[in-house]
């Protein structure tokens, strides 16, 4: 695919546009769902991988693949937008930071993805810089009769931008430079029996966020759904992290 636009969402959210005739076929992802994302390595080389008997092959030895969510779809335009959080290191927010268009990647999926019950009206829904897209797809799927408090954690105030909405949203932002997080922030969410939630973030943050949620708060764990995105120190986390070890 080949990169058609960047924009900055804030200074640490780039949206790059990817598009081409790769998209033909795309399944419409679920909220939440993500792809694959194969990126050209420090020697501007575009490895794609074979399926094997044993996983995935690459032609070279070096993967270079990490997992990001599908933003937005259009089917008709053959477009995907992809969100980056731009962290100073690693493959991807070092190729987000200097995208520019014409440049390449490809794209594997998309997969998993949560089933979103229509009927649920309370929400509560937490996410770092890396599960915005994700948390901003799922307000998009929300029943507009819904309620939704969503506590974002971002760098500073320069962040407080956003490219969703919803009529039921209250949003409440976690600067880190001012000492806060989403691991104490969660402590003071709104949270009715009935509430449907959803964290994603670091993987020890979401560890320590699903302990107050089940264990401190009791809720009930069939309406708790909780994923590490990244790991500190580790690059390309697992997909499957589901913080429940
Ligand atoms: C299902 C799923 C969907 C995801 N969707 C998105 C998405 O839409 N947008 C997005 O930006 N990320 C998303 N992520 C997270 C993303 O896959 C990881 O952050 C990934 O490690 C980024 O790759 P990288 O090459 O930039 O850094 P890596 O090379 O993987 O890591 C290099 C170093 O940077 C650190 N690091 C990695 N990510 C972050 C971060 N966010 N903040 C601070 N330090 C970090 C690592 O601990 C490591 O030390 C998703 C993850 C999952 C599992």
């Amino acid at each position: 695919m080949e990169v058609l636009s960047t924009q900055r969402i804030s200074p640490r959210l780039a949206s790059i546009v990817l598009g081409g005739d790769a998209l033909v076929g795309f399944r419409e992802p679920a909220p939440t769902a993500h792809i694959k994302l194969f990126l050209p390595s420090e020697d501007g080389q575009l490895a794609v991988p074979v399926v094997g008997p044993e996983g995935l092959i690459w032609p070279d030895g070096r993967p270079s693949m990490r997992t990001f969510t599908p933003r937005r779809y259009d089917a008709a335009a053959r477009t995907l937008e992809v969100q980056f959080a731009l962290h100073g290191e690693g493959l991807a927010s070092r190729w987000a930071e200097t995208a520019v268009p014409g440049d390449r990647a490809a794209i594997g999926g998309p997969g998993g993805g949560l089933a979103v019950d229509p009927e649920a009206r309370s929400w509560l829904i937490a996410a770092d810089e890396s599960a915005r897209p994700a948390a901003a797809v799922l307000v998009e799927a929300l029943s507009p009769q819904a309620s939704v408090e969503v506590h974002l954690e971002v760098e500073d105030e320069q962040e407080h931008l956003l490219d969703f909405d919803h009529p039921g949203m209250k949003v409440v932002w976690h600067d880190r430079s001012t000492g806060a997080g989403l691991v104490e922030g969660v402590l003071g969410a709104r949270l009715e029996p009935q509430t449907q939630v959803w964290v994603a973030a670091e993987a020890s943050a979401v560890r320590r966020i699903r302990a107050q949620l089940l264990v401190d708060r009791g809720h009930p764990r069939a309406q708790v759904t909780v994923r590490g995105y990244w790991r500190i120190g580790q690059a390309d986390h697992t997909d499957h992290d589901f913080g429940d070890d």
